[in-house]
């Protein structure tokens, strides 16, 4: 029998990633769904080669011309819907076993939990969904007895090295530190989305890119981990290592630390979770230590990577602080992305939504929609503030 694969974000990075891996395992996986946002044309390549029985676009435009697409090509038998009902509906199918969790930012925290409801195996790659409703969504996993599996390399790692937690001292996760790491302060004012998502060491989507240059992707992962793995802050640490070979460390009581290594390819986190407990080939190549050869290790600069210091902050505060750092940062992401926004001005924008904005820990689904919603206006007046203020 195969396992039924539906992969929400399949047009993305990790989701490309995904079906690299899958297709390598036609014995073991059946892709049953896909879904996508906007790329009409990747997604009829992505039908071809996949031949799910089921896609999902975000608009009804985007599914009609892939409905025409589909037809010209001879593949009218699958099925194209549009929207947020058919998003979560597609994660709850019947012939869904399991769910790749691979949509990016807040958009893909309603999907991923019709997934849990469903009590479907899920594979988390979207971070922003746990900062976002950490609890809610752990509480739901719990209560489902949800299979919940770290695709983030990083988590992968803590997870392959963590066994049942027992006598952990801290966990270390490692970061690049992103294509600025040693640039001079003064030149990040003028940087280009472009010169932003151009990682060193992972070809990844614009937004986590943009995340890893402002090291808001590390701030985003302590409080993923946190949650993950139930550790406070002080348990926590991040250590840069420029090389992204070690993919993060587990300390223990007695001073052992355990490391996971390999290249930078997300082919290894995603097939050691989809093969989890037994191992499958990924096609990622052997790692070459003698090629690696020198392997380094820094302290973050906070003044360099504020907006590591306000998601430990807001993990740190608890209340919503998170959903609110989470729904002020993909703003302000956007608006940089959009050339609205100066790269240097991302934190200040964070920041002066957090300040203004201090709700209570939201207990229901709709209470954090409130909440991320609400922080996403806040956000929107600063931005207008920032953008027209003169660059420093
Ligand atoms: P991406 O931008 O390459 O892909 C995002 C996917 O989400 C696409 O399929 C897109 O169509 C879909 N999507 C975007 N907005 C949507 C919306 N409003 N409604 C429905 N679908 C929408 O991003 P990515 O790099 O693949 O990252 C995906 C997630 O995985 C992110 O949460 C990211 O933080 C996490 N992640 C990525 C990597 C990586 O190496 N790329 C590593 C670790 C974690
Ligand atoms: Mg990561």
């Amino acid at each position: 029998m195969t396992r039924g694969i539906c992969i929400l974000g399949a047009t993305g990075s990790i989701g490309k990633s995904t079906l690299d891996v899958l297709s390598r395992h036609p014995e073991t996986f059946r892709v049953v769904a896909l879904t996508g946002n906007q790329r009409v044309q990747e997604m009829l390549e992505l039908c071809k080669i996949h031949q799910p029985e089921q896609v999902v676009m975000a608009s009804p435009e985007a599914a009609q011309q892939l409905q025409v697409l589909l037809r010209d090509a001879g593949l009218k038998q699958i099925r194209v819907e549009s929207g947020p009902e058919a998003l979560a509906g597609v994660a709850r199918m019947d012939g869904v076993d399991e769910v790749m969790a691979a949509i990016v930012g807040a958009a893909g925290l309603l999907p991923t939990l019709a997934a849990v409801e469903a009590g479907k195996k899920v594979y988390l790659a979207n971070k922003e969904c746990l900062v976002m409703a950490g609890k809610l969504f752990m509480d739901r996993v719990r209560a489902r007895n949800v299979v919940l599996l770290p695709i983030d390399s990083e988590h992968n790692a803590v997870f392959q090295c963590f066994a049942d937690g027992r006598g952990v001292r801290r966990i270390l996760l490692t970061a690049s530190g992103g294509p600025f790491r040693t640039w001079p302060l003064e030149r990040l004012e003028g940087v280009t989305p472009d010169q932003a998502c151009a990682h060193p060491n992972w070809v990844m989507g614009r937004k986590i890119s943009v995340d890893s240059a402002t090291m808001m992707n590390k701030g985003l992962e302590v409080i993923e981990a946190h949650w993950l793995f139930q550790l406070p802050a002080e348990q926590i640490d991040v250590v840069i290592h420029p090389q992204s070979i070690i993919h993060s460390m587990v300390e223990y009581v007695d001073g052992s630390v355990l490391a996971q290594l390999g290249n930078p390819d997300m082919r290894t986190p995603i097939a050691h979770a989809l093969a989890y407990p037994e191992r499958i080939e990924s096609g990622v190549s052997s790692l070459d230590l003698a090629r690696a050869a020198d392997l380094q290790f820094e302290q973050p600069d906070l003044q360099r990577f504020p907006c590591l210091a306000l998601a430990f902050a807001a993990l740190r505060s608890g209340g919503a602080a998170a959903t609110v750092l989470n729904a002020a940062n993909e703003v302000a992401v956007q608006a940089f992305l959009d050339e609205q926004l100066p790269f240097a001005r991302i934190a200040a924008l964070v920041e002066d939504t957090l300040a203004e904005l201090q709700p209570a820990a939201p207990d229901e689904l709709d209470a954090v929609l409130a909440i991320d919603h609400e922080a996403r206006v806040v956000a929107g007046r600063h931005l207008r503030r920032h953008a027209a203020a003169p660059s420093a």
